[in-house]
Protein backbone atom coordinates (compact mmCIF):
# COMPACT_ATOMS: atom_id res chain seq x y z
CA UNK A 1 0.00 0.00 0.00
CA UNK A 2 1.20 3.82 -0.53
CA UNK A 3 2.62 5.81 2.09
CA UNK A 4 -0.25 8.01 3.50
CA UNK A 5 1.45 11.56 4.38
CA UNK A 6 1.08 11.53 8.51
CA UNK A 7 -0.74 15.14 8.56
CA UNK A 8 -3.71 13.50 5.93
CA UNK A 9 -4.35 10.24 8.34
CA UNK A 10 -4.07 12.47 11.91
CA UNK A 11 -6.53 14.89 10.04
CA UNK A 12 -9.10 12.25 9.14
CA UNK A 13 -8.55 10.38 12.56
CA UNK A 14 -9.48 13.65 14.24
CA UNK A 15 -12.69 13.59 12.25
CA UNK A 16 -14.36 9.95 12.32
CA UNK A 17 -13.16 8.47 15.62
CA UNK A 18 -16.69 7.12 16.19
CA UNK A 19 -17.82 4.15 17.77
CA UNK A 20 -18.66 1.15 15.40
CA UNK A 21 -18.76 -2.49 16.37
CA UNK A 22 -15.87 -4.84 14.79
CA UNK A 23 -18.43 -6.95 12.70
CA UNK A 24 -16.65 -10.78 13.27
CA UNK A 25 -20.84 -10.90 12.85
CA UNK A 26 -23.43 -9.41 11.17
CA UNK A 27 -26.06 -8.60 13.02
CA UNK A 28 -23.92 -7.91 16.23
CA UNK A 29 -24.95 -9.86 18.87
CA UNK A 30 -26.37 -7.22 20.82
CA UNK A 31 -29.04 -7.83 18.21
CA UNK A 32 -29.27 -11.22 18.86
CA UNK A 33 -32.44 -13.02 20.99
CA UNK A 34 -32.40 -14.49 24.71
CA UNK A 35 -35.11 -16.75 23.32
CA UNK A 36 -33.49 -18.28 21.34
CA UNK A 37 -32.66 -21.75 23.04
CA UNK A 38 -31.23 -25.46 23.08
CA UNK A 39 -34.61 -26.21 20.74
CA UNK A 40 -33.88 -23.12 18.43
CA UNK A 41 -30.42 -23.87 18.31
CA UNK A 42 -31.10 -27.92 17.46
CA UNK A 43 -33.65 -26.49 14.65
CA UNK A 44 -31.07 -24.38 13.20
CA UNK A 45 -28.57 -27.42 12.93
CA UNK A 46 -30.95 -29.64 10.75
CA UNK A 47 -30.98 -26.78 8.57
CA UNK A 48 -27.73 -27.32 7.74
CA UNK A 49 -28.44 -30.92 7.08
CA UNK A 50 -31.40 -30.22 4.77
CA UNK A 51 -29.43 -27.43 2.81
CA UNK A 52 -26.43 -29.83 1.83
CA UNK A 53 -25.27 -32.87 3.67
CA UNK A 54 -21.91 -32.63 2.32
CA UNK A 55 -21.61 -28.90 3.42
CA UNK A 56 -18.21 -28.64 5.06
CA UNK A 57 -17.85 -27.32 8.98
CA UNK A 58 -15.43 -26.03 10.95
CA UNK A 59 -15.36 -26.63 14.91
CA UNK A 60 -14.32 -23.67 17.38
CA UNK A 61 -13.31 -25.78 20.77
CA UNK A 62 -12.60 -23.25 23.73
CA UNK A 63 -10.40 -24.80 26.58
CA UNK A 64 -11.38 -21.50 29.05
CA UNK A 65 -8.19 -22.31 31.55
CA UNK A 66 -4.76 -20.22 31.63
CA UNK A 67 -1.68 -20.38 33.75
CA UNK A 68 -1.38 -17.01 34.47
CA UNK A 69 -3.87 -13.32 34.05
CA UNK A 70 -2.32 -11.10 31.62
CA UNK A 71 -3.36 -7.48 32.05
CA UNK A 72 -5.36 -6.55 28.90
CA UNK A 73 -6.96 -9.71 28.56
CA UNK A 74 -10.55 -9.61 27.00
CA UNK A 75 -11.15 -13.30 26.85
CA UNK A 76 -13.14 -15.75 28.77
CA UNK A 77 -10.84 -17.28 30.80
CA UNK A 78 -10.26 -18.73 34.42
CA UNK A 79 -6.73 -18.88 35.77
CA UNK A 80 -6.04 -22.80 37.91
CA UNK A 81 -3.80 -24.26 38.93
CA UNK A 82 -5.98 -27.08 40.32
CA UNK A 83 -5.79 -30.05 37.92
CA UNK A 84 -9.01 -31.27 39.16
CA UNK A 85 -11.34 -28.59 38.53
CA UNK A 86 -9.45 -28.48 34.48
CA UNK A 87 -10.06 -32.24 34.56
CA UNK A 88 -14.00 -32.05 35.65
CA UNK A 89 -14.28 -29.18 33.24
CA UNK A 90 -13.08 -31.46 30.18
CA UNK A 91 -15.43 -34.43 31.20
CA UNK A 92 -18.24 -31.74 30.81
CA UNK A 93 -16.92 -30.42 27.13
CA UNK A 94 -16.83 -34.25 25.87
CA UNK A 95 -20.31 -34.76 27.26
CA UNK A 96 -20.87 -31.41 24.57
CA UNK A 97 -18.97 -33.65 21.94
CA UNK A 98 -21.46 -36.64 22.33
CA UNK A 99 -23.99 -34.29 22.40
CA UNK A 100 -23.27 -33.23 19.29
CA UNK A 101 -21.98 -36.57 17.49
CA UNK A 102 -25.10 -38.28 19.01
CA UNK A 103 -27.36 -35.82 17.38
CA UNK A 104 -25.78 -35.95 13.88
CA UNK A 105 -26.13 -39.88 14.21
CA UNK A 106 -29.74 -39.63 14.97
CA UNK A 107 -30.39 -37.41 11.76
CA UNK A 108 -28.67 -39.81 9.94
CA UNK A 109 -25.96 -37.46 9.24
CA UNK A 110 -21.91 -37.29 8.98
CA UNK A 111 -20.41 -34.15 9.20
CA UNK A 112 -18.29 -33.00 6.78
CA UNK A 113 -15.54 -31.17 9.36
CA UNK A 114 -12.84 -29.67 7.48
CA UNK A 115 -11.01 -27.30 9.96
CA UNK A 116 -10.69 -27.03 13.91
CA UNK A 117 -9.40 -24.51 15.99
CA UNK A 118 -8.34 -25.47 19.55
CA UNK A 119 -8.67 -21.51 21.54
CA UNK A 120 -8.92 -20.34 24.98
CA UNK A 121 -8.27 -19.57 27.52
CA UNK A 122 -4.70 -21.83 26.94
CA UNK A 123 -5.33 -24.73 25.47
CA UNK A 124 -1.47 -25.44 25.36
CA UNK A 125 -2.32 -25.54 28.98
CA UNK A 126 -3.48 -29.06 28.80
CA UNK A 127 -1.01 -31.19 29.75
CA UNK A 128 0.38 -34.05 27.42
CA UNK A 129 -2.58 -36.92 28.89
CA UNK A 130 -5.34 -34.46 28.51
CA UNK A 131 -4.47 -33.11 24.94
CA UNK A 132 -4.22 -36.46 24.19
CA UNK A 133 -7.80 -37.42 25.79
CA UNK A 134 -9.25 -34.20 24.10
CA UNK A 135 -7.82 -35.96 20.62
CA UNK A 136 -9.14 -39.50 21.55
CA UNK A 137 -12.63 -37.39 21.81
CA UNK A 138 -12.74 -35.28 18.65
CA UNK A 139 -11.77 -38.55 16.59
CA UNK A 140 -15.51 -39.00 17.56
CA UNK A 141 -16.54 -36.39 15.15
CA UNK A 142 -13.64 -36.61 12.39
CA UNK A 143 -10.04 -38.02 11.71
CA UNK A 144 -7.68 -35.11 12.91
CA UNK A 145 -5.20 -35.99 10.25
CA UNK A 146 -7.64 -35.32 7.70
CA UNK A 147 -8.34 -31.83 8.35
CA UNK A 148 -7.41 -29.18 6.11
CA UNK A 149 -6.58 -26.91 8.57
CA UNK A 150 -6.25 -27.55 12.75
CA UNK A 151 -4.76 -24.62 14.99
CA UNK A 152 -4.05 -24.40 18.43
CA UNK A 153 -3.41 -21.37 20.56
CA UNK A 154 0.00 -21.25 22.42
CA UNK A 155 0.94 -19.47 25.08
CA UNK A 156 4.56 -19.98 24.86
CA UNK A 157 5.41 -20.44 28.36
CA UNK A 158 3.05 -23.66 28.63
CA UNK A 159 5.07 -25.47 25.88
CA UNK A 160 8.01 -27.16 25.01
CA UNK A 161 9.53 -29.17 21.76
CA UNK A 162 8.25 -32.21 23.06
CA UNK A 163 4.67 -30.56 23.27
CA UNK A 164 4.50 -29.44 19.89
CA UNK A 165 5.86 -32.49 18.42
CA UNK A 166 2.86 -34.14 20.08
CA UNK A 167 0.94 -31.64 18.61
CA UNK A 168 2.02 -32.51 15.03
CA UNK A 169 1.90 -35.84 15.66
CA UNK A 170 -1.59 -35.00 16.66
CA UNK A 171 -2.56 -34.07 13.55
CA UNK A 172 -2.37 -29.90 14.00
CA UNK A 173 -1.14 -28.49 11.17
CA UNK A 174 -0.79 -24.73 12.33
CA UNK A 175 0.18 -23.28 15.47
CA UNK A 176 -0.74 -19.86 16.66
CA UNK A 177 1.33 -18.10 19.45
CA UNK A 178 -0.08 -14.74 21.72
CA UNK A 179 3.24 -12.28 21.59
CA UNK A 180 1.25 -9.10 22.45
CA UNK A 181 4.31 -7.12 22.40
CA UNK A 182 8.46 -8.05 22.73
CA UNK A 183 9.48 -4.90 24.87
CA UNK A 184 10.32 -5.87 28.12
CA UNK A 185 8.57 -2.75 29.66
CA UNK A 186 5.33 -3.53 27.94
CA UNK A 187 5.40 -7.11 28.72
CA UNK A 188 5.80 -6.05 32.44
CA UNK A 189 2.86 -3.72 32.81
CA UNK A 190 0.66 -6.15 31.05
CA UNK A 191 2.33 -9.09 32.81
CA UNK A 192 3.24 -11.46 29.75
CA UNK A 193 6.78 -12.07 30.12
CA UNK A 194 8.07 -13.94 27.16
CA UNK A 195 10.83 -13.37 25.46
CA UNK A 196 11.94 -13.46 22.20
CA UNK A 197 14.57 -16.02 22.79
CA UNK A 198 11.99 -18.57 24.20
CA UNK A 199 10.04 -18.09 20.70
CA UNK A 200 13.68 -18.91 18.71
CA UNK A 201 14.34 -22.20 20.92
CA UNK A 202 10.96 -23.37 20.24
CA UNK A 203 10.77 -22.73 16.88
CA UNK A 204 13.52 -24.78 15.32
CA UNK A 205 14.05 -25.60 11.77
CA UNK A 206 13.05 -28.97 12.38
CA UNK A 207 9.73 -28.30 14.04
CA UNK A 208 8.52 -24.79 11.42
CA UNK A 209 9.20 -27.49 8.53
CA UNK A 210 6.51 -30.12 10.39
CA UNK A 211 3.70 -27.13 10.49
CA UNK A 212 1.87 -25.86 7.52
CA UNK A 213 2.06 -22.34 9.08
CA UNK A 214 2.74 -20.14 12.48
CA UNK A 215 0.65 -17.48 13.52
CA UNK A 216 2.18 -14.56 15.89
CA UNK A 217 -0.85 -12.43 17.70
CA UNK A 218 0.40 -9.02 18.29
CA UNK A 219 -1.24 -5.64 20.03
CA UNK A 220 -1.44 -2.07 19.45
CA UNK A 221 -2.65 0.68 22.29
CA UNK A 222 -0.96 -1.68 25.11
CA UNK A 223 0.44 0.58 28.31
CA UNK A 224 3.98 1.98 27.48
CA UNK A 225 3.90 1.43 24.32
CA UNK A 226 5.23 3.92 21.67
CA UNK A 227 5.48 4.04 18.15
CA UNK A 228 9.54 3.35 18.07
CA UNK A 229 8.77 0.91 20.38
CA UNK A 230 6.56 -1.27 18.56
CA UNK A 231 8.59 -0.73 15.64
CA UNK A 232 11.01 -2.93 16.90
CA UNK A 233 8.57 -5.22 18.12
CA UNK A 234 7.88 -5.86 14.47
CA UNK A 235 11.95 -5.93 13.64
CA UNK A 236 11.93 -9.02 16.00
CA UNK A 237 9.08 -10.69 14.69
CA UNK A 238 10.37 -10.16 10.78
CA UNK A 239 13.28 -12.21 12.25
CA UNK A 240 11.23 -14.98 13.45
CA UNK A 241 9.26 -14.64 10.39
CA UNK A 242 5.77 -16.28 11.05
CA UNK A 243 3.59 -16.95 7.70
CA UNK A 244 0.71 -15.05 9.40
CA UNK A 245 0.95 -12.07 11.88
CA UNK A 246 -2.75 -10.46 13.21
CA UNK A 247 -2.50 -7.14 14.77
CA UNK A 248 -5.45 -6.41 17.49
CA UNK A 249 -6.02 -3.32 19.05
CA UNK A 250 -5.84 -2.92 22.83
CA UNK A 251 -9.26 -1.03 23.92
CA UNK A 252 -8.93 -0.35 28.07
CA UNK A 253 -12.38 -1.41 29.20
CA UNK A 254 -11.74 -1.94 32.77
CA UNK A 255 -15.47 -1.54 33.58
CA UNK A 256 -15.81 -4.57 32.08
CA UNK A 257 -12.66 -6.41 32.24
CA UNK A 258 -11.49 -5.93 35.90
CA UNK A 259 -8.09 -7.35 35.88
CA UNK A 260 -7.48 -4.42 33.10
CA UNK A 261 -7.81 -1.83 36.16
CA UNK A 262 -4.27 -2.95 36.93
CA UNK A 263 -3.02 -0.42 33.58
CA UNK A 264 -2.95 3.08 34.29
CA UNK A 265 -4.76 4.88 32.02
CA UNK A 266 -1.79 7.25 31.80
CA UNK A 267 0.21 4.88 30.40
CA UNK A 268 -1.45 4.29 27.66
CA UNK A 269 -1.03 5.85 23.98
CA UNK A 270 -3.60 8.53 23.03
CA UNK A 271 -5.67 7.66 19.94
CA UNK A 272 -3.45 9.52 17.67
CA UNK A 273 -0.66 7.75 18.41
CA UNK A 274 -2.39 3.91 18.94
CA UNK A 275 -3.40 4.64 15.64
CA UNK A 276 -0.19 5.88 13.91
CA UNK A 277 1.54 2.91 15.55
CA UNK A 278 -0.93 0.88 13.43
CA UNK A 279 -0.10 2.19 10.46
CA UNK A 280 3.88 1.92 10.90
CA UNK A 281 3.23 -1.44 11.39
CA UNK A 282 1.18 -2.02 8.43
CA UNK A 283 3.81 -0.06 6.42
CA UNK A 284 6.46 -2.59 7.86
CA UNK A 285 4.84 -5.75 7.19
CA UNK A 286 3.46 -4.95 3.84
CA UNK A 287 7.37 -3.85 2.68
CA UNK A 288 8.75 -6.80 3.99
CA UNK A 289 6.74 -9.02 1.63
CA UNK A 290 3.71 -10.24 3.67
CA UNK A 291 -0.18 -9.04 1.93
CA UNK A 292 -2.47 -7.20 3.55
CA UNK A 293 -5.63 -9.03 4.43
CA UNK A 294 -8.72 -7.56 5.48
CA UNK A 295 -8.43 -5.01 8.78
CA UNK A 296 -5.76 -6.18 10.81
CA UNK A 297 -4.37 -9.48 9.34
CA UNK A 298 -1.25 -9.92 7.28
CA UNK A 299 0.41 -13.24 5.53
CA UNK A 300 3.14 -14.16 3.50
CA UNK A 301 2.19 -14.39 -0.57
CA UNK A 302 2.50 -18.30 0.48
CA UNK A 303 -0.23 -18.57 3.37
CA UNK A 304 -3.57 -19.96 3.13
CA UNK A 305 -5.18 -16.14 4.09
CA UNK A 306 -3.55 -14.73 1.13
CA UNK A 307 -4.11 -17.40 -1.70
CA UNK A 308 -8.09 -17.41 0.00
CA UNK A 309 -7.74 -12.96 -1.23
CA UNK A 310 -6.38 -13.78 -4.44
CA UNK A 311 -9.30 -16.22 -4.73
CA UNK A 312 -11.68 -13.96 -3.73
CA UNK A 313 -12.53 -17.03 -1.09
CA UNK A 314 -11.53 -14.90 2.03
CA UNK A 315 -14.61 -14.28 4.52
CA UNK A 316 -14.75 -12.59 8.08
CA UNK A 317 -16.06 -14.75 10.81
CA UNK A 318 -15.65 -14.86 14.46
CA UNK A 319 -12.17 -15.86 14.83
CA UNK A 320 -11.22 -12.82 12.30
CA UNK A 321 -10.61 -14.52 8.75
CA UNK A 322 -10.65 -17.44 7.19
CA UNK A 323 -9.93 -18.94 4.12
CA UNK A 324 -13.00 -19.86 3.09
CA UNK A 325 -13.02 -23.26 3.05
CA UNK A 326 -15.31 -24.25 5.51
CA UNK A 327 -17.09 -21.20 6.54
CA UNK A 328 -19.98 -22.68 8.77
CA UNK A 329 -18.90 -22.44 12.18
CA UNK A 330 -19.54 -24.78 15.39
CA UNK A 331 -18.56 -23.56 18.27
CA UNK A 332 -17.63 -26.27 21.72
CA UNK A 333 -17.74 -25.24 25.12
CA UNK A 334 -18.37 -22.48 27.51
CA UNK A 335 -18.91 -18.84 25.70
CA UNK A 336 -18.40 -19.95 22.48
CA UNK A 337 -20.20 -18.64 19.19
CA UNK A 338 -21.98 -20.43 16.10
CA UNK A 339 -22.07 -19.24 12.70
CA UNK A 340 -23.62 -21.41 10.25
CA UNK A 341 -26.24 -21.08 7.72
CA UNK A 342 -28.79 -18.19 8.30
CA UNK A 343 -28.08 -18.42 12.10
CA UNK A 344 -25.76 -17.56 15.51
CA UNK A 345 -25.75 -19.11 18.55
CA UNK A 346 -23.81 -18.52 21.30
CA UNK A 347 -23.30 -21.09 24.72
CA UNK A 348 -23.63 -19.91 28.36
CA UNK A 349 -20.70 -18.14 29.65
CA UNK A 350 -20.18 -19.61 33.38
CA UNK A 351 -18.69 -23.11 34.05
CA UNK A 352 -21.83 -24.12 36.30
CA UNK A 353 -24.44 -23.13 33.73
CA UNK A 354 -22.32 -24.81 30.69
CA UNK A 355 -22.12 -27.82 33.15
CA UNK A 356 -25.94 -28.06 34.26
CA UNK A 357 -26.90 -28.07 30.92
CA UNK A 358 -25.24 -30.55 29.55
CA UNK A 359 -26.16 -32.77 32.66
CA UNK A 360 -29.86 -32.63 31.04
CA UNK A 361 -28.28 -33.61 27.64
CA UNK A 362 -29.09 -30.06 26.65
CA UNK A 363 -27.10 -28.32 24.15
CA UNK A 364 -26.18 -24.74 26.76
CA UNK A 365 -27.26 -22.11 24.52
CA UNK A 366 -27.20 -18.24 25.71
CA UNK A 367 -28.34 -16.72 22.46
CA UNK A 368 -29.00 -17.16 19.20
CA UNK A 369 -30.46 -15.07 15.53
CA UNK A 370 -32.14 -16.26 12.61
CA UNK A 371 -31.11 -13.72 9.89
CA UNK A 372 -33.20 -12.39 7.72
CA UNK A 373 -32.94 -11.72 4.18
CA UNK A 374 -32.20 -8.56 3.91
CA UNK A 375 -29.28 -8.94 7.43
CA UNK A 376 -27.96 -11.83 4.68
CA UNK A 377 -27.93 -8.77 1.96
CA UNK A 378 -26.04 -6.41 4.35
CA UNK A 379 -23.74 -9.27 5.86
CA UNK A 380 -22.82 -9.81 2.05
CA UNK A 381 -21.98 -6.15 1.49
CA UNK A 382 -19.60 -5.75 5.29
CA UNK A 383 -18.05 -8.83 4.28
CA UNK A 384 -17.17 -7.00 0.97
CA UNK A 385 -15.79 -4.29 2.69
CA UNK A 386 -13.51 -5.57 5.32
CA UNK A 387 -12.01 -8.53 3.51
CA UNK A 388 -11.63 -6.40 -0.06
CA UNK A 389 -12.35 -2.85 0.76
CA UNK A 390 -14.88 -3.11 -2.22
CA UNK A 391 -18.65 -3.45 -2.90
CA UNK A 392 -19.00 -4.85 -6.53
CA UNK A 393 -22.68 -4.18 -6.94
CA UNK A 394 -22.97 -6.18 -9.93
CA UNK A 395 -22.10 -9.09 -7.64
CA UNK A 396 -24.68 -8.48 -4.85
CA UNK A 397 -27.23 -8.20 -7.66
CA UNK A 398 -26.17 -11.35 -8.72
CA UNK A 399 -27.01 -13.09 -5.41
CA UNK A 400 -29.84 -11.30 -4.64
CA UNK A 401 -32.06 -10.20 -7.16
CA UNK A 402 -31.78 -6.69 -6.22
CA UNK A 403 -31.23 -3.11 -8.16
CA UNK A 404 -27.78 -2.57 -5.91
CA UNK A 405 -28.61 1.20 -5.88
CA UNK A 406 -32.03 1.42 -5.57
CA UNK A 407 -31.94 -1.52 -2.76
CA UNK A 408 -29.48 0.89 -0.53
CA UNK A 409 -30.69 4.64 -1.93
CA UNK A 410 -30.46 5.84 1.91
CA UNK A 411 -27.19 4.67 2.62
CA UNK A 412 -25.51 5.72 -0.86
CA UNK A 413 -27.01 9.43 0.05
CA UNK A 414 -24.92 9.09 3.43
CA UNK A 415 -21.24 9.01 1.11
CA UNK A 416 -21.02 12.18 0.28
CA UNK A 417 -18.61 13.16 3.16
CA UNK A 418 -16.51 10.10 2.71
CA UNK A 419 -16.04 11.10 -0.63
CA UNK A 420 -15.18 14.14 0.00
CA UNK A 421 -12.76 13.27 2.85
CA UNK A 422 -10.85 10.97 0.58
CA UNK A 423 -11.94 7.77 2.21
CA UNK A 424 -13.62 6.17 -0.65
CA UNK A 425 -14.35 6.29 -4.52
CA UNK A 426 -18.10 5.73 -5.50
CA UNK A 427 -18.26 4.87 -8.99
CA UNK A 428 -21.39 3.66 -11.43
CA UNK A 429 -21.02 -0.35 -9.91
CA UNK A 430 -17.97 -0.22 -6.75
CA UNK A 431 -17.42 1.39 -4.09
CA UNK A 432 -13.50 1.47 -3.46
CA UNK A 433 -12.18 2.44 -0.13
CA UNK A 434 -8.77 4.83 -1.00
CA UNK A 435 -5.78 3.63 0.69
CA UNK A 436 -6.28 5.93 3.00
CA UNK A 437 -9.75 4.82 3.48
CA UNK A 438 -8.88 1.65 4.54
CA UNK A 439 -8.25 2.52 7.97
CA UNK A 440 -11.46 3.85 8.48
CA UNK A 441 -13.22 0.90 6.63
CA UNK A 442 -15.52 0.36 9.89
CA UNK A 443 -17.20 3.62 9.81
CA UNK A 444 -18.43 2.90 6.35
CA UNK A 445 -19.71 -0.48 7.56
CA UNK A 446 -21.85 1.22 9.57
CA UNK A 447 -23.80 2.98 7.30
CA UNK A 448 -24.99 -0.23 6.06
CA UNK A 449 -25.65 -1.72 9.17
CA UNK A 450 -29.35 -1.05 9.65
CA UNK A 451 -29.39 -1.37 13.58
CA UNK A 452 -26.49 0.22 14.22
CA UNK A 453 -28.36 3.73 13.00
CA UNK A 454 -30.38 3.62 15.97
CA UNK A 455 -27.83 2.43 18.98
CA UNK A 456 -24.77 4.41 18.95
CA UNK A 457 -23.97 3.20 22.44
CA UNK A 458 -20.68 3.24 24.12
CA UNK A 459 -20.61 -0.37 23.83
CA UNK A 460 -19.33 -0.02 20.68
CA UNK A 461 -15.87 0.24 19.71
CA UNK A 462 -14.29 3.41 17.81
CA UNK A 463 -14.84 2.72 14.80
CA UNK A 464 -11.36 3.57 12.89
CA UNK A 465 -9.61 1.29 15.37
CA UNK A 466 -8.70 -2.41 14.63
CA UNK A 467 -10.21 -3.72 18.24
CA UNK A 468 -9.56 -7.24 19.30
CA UNK A 469 -12.76 -7.11 21.22
CA UNK A 470 -16.62 -6.62 19.82
CA UNK A 471 -19.71 -4.88 20.56
CA UNK A 472 -19.99 -8.32 22.88
CA UNK A 473 -17.58 -10.74 24.45
CA UNK A 474 -16.07 -12.52 21.78
CA UNK A 475 -15.00 -16.44 21.88
CA UNK A 476 -11.01 -16.11 20.93
CA UNK A 477 -8.73 -13.72 22.37
CA UNK A 478 -6.52 -14.47 19.44
CA UNK A 479 -4.05 -16.82 19.67
CA UNK A 480 -3.18 -17.57 23.42
S1 LIG B 1 -4.61 -13.06 27.27
FE1 LIG B 1 -4.70 -15.22 26.75
S2 LIG B 1 -3.11 -16.17 28.05
FE2 LIG B 1 -3.52 -14.16 28.91
S3 LIG B 1 -5.10 -14.53 30.47
FE3 LIG B 1 -6.17 -13.99 28.58
S4 LIG B 1 -6.63 -15.94 27.60
FE4 LIG B 1 -5.06 -16.33 29.15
Amino acid sequence: MEKIPDMEIINLINKYNVQGPYYTSYPTGKVWSDDFRAADYKEALKDILNENKKIPLSLYIHFPFCVRLCNFCFCYTKITKNFNKIDAFLQTLYREIHLLKDFFTQNDYVPNIREIHLGGGSPSYMNKYEFKQLIAEISLLVDPHKLDEFTIEIDAITVNQDKLKLYHDSGINRISFGIQDFDPNVQDVIGRIQSPQLLEKLLIPEIRESFKGVNFDLMYGLPLQTRASFSETLDTTLTLSPDRVAIYNYFHMPELYKHQAKISKSDLPDTIEKTMTFIDASNKLTSNNYEAIGIDHFAKLTDDLAIAKRNKTLRRHFMGYTAGRAPNLIGIGPSTLCGFTRYYAQNVYSLEEYASALSKNDFPILHGYKLTDDDIIRRDVINSLLCYFRVDFKDIESRYKITFNEYFEEELKLLDDLIKDGILIYSKNFIDMTPAGHFFVRNVCTLFDKYFKTDTSSQYVPALQRSSTSSYKIQSCGGE
